[in-house]
C-alpha cells in the first residue's frame, strides 16, 4: 500500500515526482494508457528495470488447459489468458558508450505526468552516465482514441555536455520473459513464450512482425516507423530476426542540440485474417498514423477527451484528492471501453494481466451503468460483445440442463473460464446483470433498434434461464437454489436476494420486451404461456427475510449461522480467502463485499426506507470489504440512510483504490469496478441517482466536507447537468431543443426541467437516523475524511 501520498493533488494529472523502484509495477498500471483496444502499461522507454512488462490486445488469448485433482461432470476445460503481446514501446538509448538504465550512473531527476485531459503520458528525465556525460531525455506516449490500432511515441534526447555520440534502439520484441507468477489466485497465468514467429520484414525506418498462439491459433501483427529530426548528420537502419525487430539511429549531438524520433507504432490481430491480410492491415495503419503526423494525432485526443469530459466530467469541491481520483477512474473506465468496440470490457481493462484478463460481472453492473450515463455509444458495443457470446452461453446453460443462457463468470471471448464452480458458474446473477445493463442503456437512450435487434434476445433467453433454474415450491413461492450471490464468501445457498431480487427485475423486463416486440418474440419462440410464467415467478419471488432480528437475509438461513470470529483474527489474515479454507467462510456469517447491500442500492424499489437502515447496520458489521467492488456500493447506501460522512469516508476508498494501492495489487491492473465506483459513490451516493421503473430521480445530499457536487448525465438524447450545494440542488438542461423537457424526481418531488432555464430546489432537511454504522471489529475503513475542514 502507498500510505504516504504517492502522488501530488492536482486536478486534471497524475504525476510521480521521483522514480520509486519499489511501486515500479504499481505504477505501471496507473500511467497504464489504452483504447479499448490497445494497451501499454507505463513500462520505461528503455524496459528496464521494469515491474511487469505489458503490451496486450483487446481479446488477444492463449488457450490453457484447466487441471482439476477430482474432474466433475460440466467443468470447464480449457481457460482463456491473456497474452503479453510483441513489445513495442521500447526505446533504448547508448550515451556514448553507456546504456540509459535510470539503476546506474546517476538519475539527477525523472518525472511522469499522466494527462487526463491530452490522453497522454509524459516522461522527462536528467541522467548523468556512470561515465559523468548527461542527457536530457523527454517522451510522450499515447495510445489513440481515434485510430484505434495506433500508438505513437514522440521520443527526445537533449545533449546536456558534449559533443555526445547517441545511438538509439527501437524495438518490437515477442515472447518476453516475463517475472514468475504469485500464489494469489487473483494473478494471472504466466504463458512461457506465447507467440510462434511466422513472419518478420525491415526496411530502413522501421519493420514489422508477426506471429501466432500456438492452440488458440490467433495471429498478430506488430508494426513500426520512424520519423527523425536531427540537427547534424544521422545514421539509420534497420534488422530483423524471429522475435525481434530493430531500427538503430545514431547521431552526434553537440551541448544544447536535440534528437527527436517519433515513433508510430501500430498492431492488428485476427483469428481469420491471413497473414498478408494482417500485413496490409498494420502497414496501413502506419500509413494512417503518419498522415496525421504527431500533431495530428495528439490534437484528435484532445478533441476527443474535450468532447468525453464535457460529457463526463464530475466536479467535487471540497475532496481534492477525491476531485483527481474520480477523473482518474473515469479516464481509466474510458479507455478500457471506448474502442472496445463488440469486445470485452475486463476487470482490469488493458492495464495489466490480473484476472488473466477476464471480463467478469463487474462490466455490467459497475462499469456500465457509469458508460450509459456519460458515453453510451461503448454500452452499445460491450452488449453487442455480450450477445456475440450468446451462443457459447446457450451451451452452457445445456450443459447445465438448463434452458436459456448462462453467462459465463469470467471469459474473454464466451466460454466459462472459471474453474471453480462455487464461486464460479454458481454465480447464476450474471444472467440478471447483463439483463439490467440492457435494460438501462435502452432506458437511458432509447436506442430501441438495439433492444429490438439484440436487447430482446438477451432478455428472453435470460429470463429462460431463470425460470428453468427456479422452481415454485408447494406453496406457489418461486425459489432460486444452490447459487452463489455477489457475496464470495457465502456460496451455493438458497434463495440470494441480490440474485432474486435482479431476476425478479429480469424476468418482468422479459415479459415486458415480448409485449412490445410480439413479431419478434415469435420468431424467439415465445408463447404467451412462457410469458405468464416468467410474471408468474417474478411475483412469487421468496425474498427471505428473519422476522426475529427483522432484517432480511441475504441468502435463506444466513442470519442464523455461525458468526466470524472477528476479534480472533489478526490484521494480516485479510484478505480472508488467501489464509481460511473456503468452507469455514462458507458457513458463517461473514461477508466479502456488499451483497444485499448492493441488492437495496439496484434494486432499492423492494425495500422500505427502515428496512434499508436495519440491513445497513446488520451487514455493515458482518462485511470485510475483501473486494475492491465493495466500498462504492456501501458508500451509497450510507448516503442514502443518512450516514453522509461514512459515506465520504468509503468513496474515498472506493476512488483511491490505485492512487493508494490499497489492496496490494495495483501491480497486476488498476480496479475497473472500484474507479468506476468514485463516479458511482458521487453521483448514486452524493446525488442519489436512481433508475427504477424508467424513472430518474435524485436525492442529492452532501457530506460536511463538500461545498459542491456537480455531474451530467446523458437523457434520451440531452444532457442535464445537476449541480448540488449544501442546501439546495440545481438542474439544467444543456445541448438541448427548445421542446425539450425532462421530468424527474428531487427527493420525491416531481421538477420539471425544460430548455428555458434551469431549476433550483432546496434540499430537505434530514432526519437524524439510529445508531451510527459499526464494522466488523478490526475492519474500519481503510482511509478518513479529508483534513481539510469545510
Ligand atoms: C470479486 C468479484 C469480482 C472479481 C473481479 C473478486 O474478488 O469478489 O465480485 O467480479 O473479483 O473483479
Amino acid at each position: 500500500m502507498i500510505r504516504e501520498r504517492a502522488y501530488p493533488v492536482e486536478p486534471w494529472h497524475i504525476r510521480e515526482t521521483r522514480l520509486d523502484m519499489d511501486v515500479l509495477a504499481q505504477s505501471e498500471s496507473v500511467f497504464a494508457l489504452s483504447n479499448g483496444h490497445v494497451g501499454l502499461r507505463g513500462n520505461l522507454d528503455e524496459g528496464e528495470p521494469h515491474g511487469l512488462p505489458g503490451t496486450y490486445l483487446n481479446s488477444f488469448y492463449e488457450l490453457r488447459p484447466l487441471p482439476y485433482a477430482e474432474a466433475g461432470f460440466g467443468f470447464p476445460e480449457s481457460g482463456q489468458t491473456v497474452v503479453n503481446v510483441t513489445n513495442g514501446k521500447l526505446i533504448r538509448l547508448l550515451v556514448d558508450d553507456e546504456p540509459l538504465d535510470v539503476r546506474y550512473g546517476e538519475l539527477l531527476s525523472h518525472e511522469r505526468v499522466l494527462d487526463m485531459r491530452a490522453g497522454t503520458l509524459h516522461r522527462e528525465l536528467h541522467w548523468r552516465s556512470p561515465a559523468g556525460r548527461e542527457v536530457k531525455v523527454r517522451t510522450t506516449r499515447l495510445v489513440s482514441f481515434t485510430q484505434r490500432a495506433v500508438a505513437a511515441i514522440n521520443y527526445e534526447v537533449e545533449a546536456v555536455d558534449g559533443p555526445l555520440r547517441l545511438i538509439l534502439q527501437s524495438e518490437l520484441v515477442a515472447n518476453e520473459t516475463l517475472p514468475a507468477q504469485s500464489r494469489d489466485p487473483r494473478v494471472a497465468a504466466v504463458l512461457e513464450s506465447p507467440l510462434q514467429a511466422e513472419e518478420e520484414l525491415t526496411t530502413d525506418d522501421g519493420g514489422l512482425l508477426i506471429h501466432r498462439t500456438k492452440v488458440s491459433g490467433l495471429r498478430v501483427a506488430a508494426a513500426m516507423e520512424h520519423e527523425v529530426y536531427a540537427p547534424a548528420r544521422k545514421t539509420i537502419e534497420s534488422e530483423g530476426y524471429e522475435d525481434w525487430v530493430r531500427t538503430t539511429i545514431g547521431c552526434v549531438l553537440q551541448p544544447g542540440e536535440t534528437l527527436r524520433v517519433v515513433k508510430y507504432l501500430t498492431y492488428g490481430w485476427s483469428s481469420r485474417r491471413s497473414l498478408p491480410a494482417l500485413r496490409d492491415q498494420v502497414g496501413a495503419a502506419l500509413a494512417g498514423a503518419r498522415l496525421d503526423g504527431w500533431d495530428g494525432l495528439r490534437r484528435e485526443q484532445r478533441e476527443y477527451l474535450d468532447e468525453f469530459w464535457d460529457a463526463a466530467d464530475v466536479v467535487v469541491e471540497g475532496d481534492p484528492e477525491v476531485q483527481q481520483a474520480v477523473r482518474f477512474g473515469m479516464f481509466h473506465v474510458l479507455q478500457a471501453g471506448a474502442r472496445a468496440e463488440r469486445r470485452p470490457i475486463s476487470a482490469k481493462g488493458l492495464t495489466g494481466p490480473g484476472y488473466d484478463g477476464h471480463a467478469f460481472w463487474d462490466t455490467e453492473m459497475f462499469v456500465l451503468p457509469v458508460l450509459t450515463y456519460t458515453h453510451p455509444a461503448a454500452v452499445r458495443d460491450a452488449l453487442h460483445w455480450r450477445h456475440h457470446t450468446l451462443a457459447a452461453a446457450q451451451e452452457r446453460a445445456r450443459t447445465l440442463n438448463l434452458e436459456g443462457a448462462a453467462f459465463p463468470w469470467r471469459t474473454i471471448e464466451g466460454p466459462e473460464s472459471s474453474a471453480y464452480w462455487p464461486a464460479g458458474t454458481a454465480a447464476f446473477h450474471i444472467a440478471a446483470d447483463v439483463a439490467d445493463a440492457l435494460r438501462r442503456y435502452v432506458q437511458v437512450t432509447d436506442d430501441t433498434a438495439l433492444e429490438r435487434e439484440i436487447g430482446l434476445e438477451l432478455l428472453v433467453e435470460t429470463a429462460r434461464l431463470w425460470r428453468s433454474l427456479g422452481h415454485h415450491d408447494r406453496h406457489g413461492q418461486f425459489h432460486i437454489d444452490g447459487v452463489t450471490g455477489p457475496d464470495e464468501y457465502t456460496a451455493v445457498k438458497n434463495d440470494n436476494i441480490y440474485t432474486n431480487l435482479m431476476a425478479q427485475r429480469n424476468l418482468i423486463t422479459a415479459a415486458d420486451a415480448v409485449a412490445r416486440y410480439r413479431d419478434e418474440a415469435f420468431h424467439l419462440g415465445v408463447t404467451d404461456e412462457e410469458a405468464a410464467a416468467w410474471r408468474d415467478a417474478a411475483a412469487a419471488m421468496h425474498i427471505p427475510y428473519d422476522e426475529e432480528v427483522d432484517v432480511h437475509e441475504q441468502v435463506e438461513g444466513f442470519t442464523r449461522l455461525q458468526e466470524w470470529d472477528f476479534l480472533g483474527t489478526p490484521p494480516e489474515k485479510y484478505p480472508l480467502l488467501l489464509h481460511y479454507p473456503y468452507f469455514d467462510l462458507y458457513r458463517k456469517q461473514v461477508v466479502k463485499q456488499a451483497d444485499l447491500v448492493l441488492a437495496m442500492h439496484w434494486r432499492g424499489d423492494a425495500f422500505t426506507p427502515e428496512e434499508k437502515l436495519r440491513n445497513f447496520l446488520y451487514y455493515e458489521r458482518r462485511t470485510v470489504r475483501d473486494s475492491s467492488l465493495s466500498a462504492c456500493t456501501q458508500s451509497v447506501l450510507a448516503a442514502e440512510v443518512g450516514h453522509p460522512e461514512l459515506a465520504h469516508i468509503y468513496l474515498r476508498e472506493a476512488a483511491l483504490m490505485d492512487l493508494h494501492d490499497l489492496n496490494e495489487n495495483t501491480r497486476d491492473g488498476v480496479h475497473m469496478a472500484s474507479l468506476a465506483g468514485a463516479w458511482i459513490a458521487l453521483v448514486a451516493g452524493f446525488g442519489g441517482l436512481r433508475d427504477h421503473d424508467g424513472n430518474l430521480s435524485f436525492a442529492p445530499r452532501l457530506s460536511s466536507r463538500l461545498a459542491r457536487l456537480e455531474f451530467s448525465l446523458q437523457w434520451r438524447g440531452m444532457r442535464l447537468r445537476v449541480e448540488v450545494r449544501p442546501h439546495q440542488t440545481t438542474y439544467a438542461l444543456r445541448h438541448a431543443d427548445p421542446e425539450d423537457v425532462l421530468e424527474l424526481r428531487h427527493h420525491g418531488e416531481p421538477v420539471r426541467v425544460t430548455h428555458a432555464e434551469p431549476v433550483t430546489v432546496p434540499i430537505p432537511h434530514a432526519e437524524v437516523s439510529g445508531p451510527a454504522p459499526e464494522q466488523a471489529p478490526g475492519r474500519a475503513p481503510l482511509l478518513r475524511l479529508p483534513e481539510n475542514e469545510p
